[in-house]
């Protein structure tokens, strides 16, 4: 069925890099056959699934949406791929995004632009646009993307459906390639919460592979879908709801409040200080993290060679210069730059020191309440084509999903109305690890 869908629609909505159709259906089949004669079924039995490509798939291209990786293929499966394997889902294709996940829009994907199915003029969101653009397409109810400062949230907001960013550590990051290390984070995208928990709970755990994956239970995520918001104390940040965000977008937010309002929850109006500084620390640190992340692409190891080298540093030198798109050389700049001596101190120590601050604003607000609630983005989907002449306005966007990324808290997008007939987002902030009430309000919401 999937696949049927993908050929009727996706040369419109181009969320696809690579299809595994032979391999998909054979083990499809495989499953077919496995019932009845077993009792015992994976927790995603027979669900097709697609994977952002940034995810490694053994023997099927993986290329970042990058030129500098059009010929790579992996020779394992990422953690998460192996555990959808054990769920028994069937991974049929890899989903296009912004090269390295370096984006907000999926413009800057180097094979092609997807398009937002609720309006083919305008963005899907990134970087995880092709995995969301996707679900909402109907082209498949399950993808995974990765989120370094809402390229999961972003884009299911503005392709209403559902996206969470699960709590630093909570999924491995072992075949994930890496952007910003310390944001990085894999998470489920899907048409309803219920659907999302179930491939959280299918991917989430420690790895030995992944040292930075927490050696925390995992609890069972679909118990908490209960409806039950009774109690709840929500804090809503007003530097959310203030300047650059949409009135229709603010609106959206206080129906929403009201309705778990009626559902016996309260809420009130707090404030995080510092968010003000957040973009300017995420780009800092990302940017950093990423200069050095991005160095093993040498033209020596894997991926596209440069066949006009002389010697080998001008081999690194072409290779790189050919294979790296313009906003990837960009952060590649700027983070160079922020690490190099003399600078270190005043622009990354500096956005460190930010980072720490904006981790302790949250720590406060989540002392006396449970979640907090905003809007996911400023403003519904933009036209393609609309933003690629100015960065910073393309950066912009995420100033509402990024401090959960430096805060390393959970966050999901839900859709909550429609503005020009498109999309919006409401984002739901948890504790640390503490997924299960995030999901238990999206669900009451939903
Ligand atoms: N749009 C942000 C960026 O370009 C976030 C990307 C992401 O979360 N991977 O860095």
């Amino acid at each position: 069925e999937s696949y049927k869908r993908i050929h009727e629609v996706d040369g419109k909505v181009q969320a696809f890099l690579a299809l595994d159709e032979e391999r998909a259906r054979s083990y499809a089949k495989e499953l077919d056959e496995a019932i009845g004669t077993r009792d015992e079924f994976g927790l995603l039995f027979g669900m097709p699934i697609g994977v952002k490509d940034n995810i490694v798939t053994k023997d099927l291209r993986t290329t970042c949406a990058s030129k500098i990786l059009e010929n790579f293929d992996p020779i394992y499966d990422a953690t998460v791929v192996q555990k959808l394997r054990r769920a028994e889902a069937v991974t049929i294709g890899k989903m296009n995004m912004d090269e390295f996940a370096m984006g907000s829009s999926n413009e800057n994907s180097a094979y092609k632009v997807t398009k937002n199915p609720w309006n083919l003029n305008t963005v899907p969101g990134g970087s995880s646009g092709g995995s969301a653009a996707a679900v909402a397409a109907g082209e498949v109810p399950f993808t995974l993307g990765s989120d370094t400062g809402g390229s999961i949230r972003q884009p299911a907001s503005f392709c209403g459906v559902v996206g969470l960013k699960p709590t630093y550590g909570r999924v491995s990051r072992f075949g994930l390639v890496a952007f910003a290390s310390s944001l990085d984070q894999i998470g489920p995208i899907t048409r309803n919460v219920e659907d999302n928990a179930y491939l959280l709970q299918s991917i989430s755990g420690v790895d030995t592979m992944d040292a930075t994956s927490a050696n925390v239970d995992v609890p069972d995520f679909l118990s908490s879908l209960t409806g039950d918001v009774k109690g709840l104390k929500i804090a809503v940040p007003k530097e959310y709801l203030g300047e650059g965000v949409d009135e229709e977008v603010r609106q959206s937010v206080m129906e929403a409040l009201k309705v778990l309002e009626g559902l016996g929850a309260t809420w009130e109006e707090v404030s995080l200080p510092h968010s003000k500084y957040a973009l300017a620390a995420y780009y800092l640190l990302s940017s950093s993290e990423a200069s050095s992340n991005l160095s093993r692409f040498d033209g020596i190891r894997y991926g596209h060679r440069s066949d006009n080298a002389e010697n080998l540093v001008d081999l690194y030198k072409q290779t790189r210069e050919e294979g790296f798109g313009d906003e990837v050389k960009r952060r590649i700049m700027l983070g160079t730059f922020a690490l190099s001596s003399g600078y270190y101190d005043a622009y990354y120590k500096k956005a460190q020191k930010v980072r720490t601050l904006i981790k302790k604003d949250f720590e406060d607000v989540f002392e006396k309440y449970d979640v907090i609630i905003g809007p996911t983005t400023p403003t519904p989907a933009f036209k393609v084509g609309e933003k690629t002449a100015d960065p910073l306005t393309m950066y912009v966007n995420d100033i509402l999903t990024i401090p959960v990324n430096l805060a390393g808290v959970p966050g999901i997008s839900v859709p909550c109305g429609l503005s020009k007939g498109l999309p919006l987002g409401l984002q739901i902030i948890g504790k640390h690890f503490d997924e299960s009430t995030v999901y238990r309000v999206a669900h009451a919401f939903e």
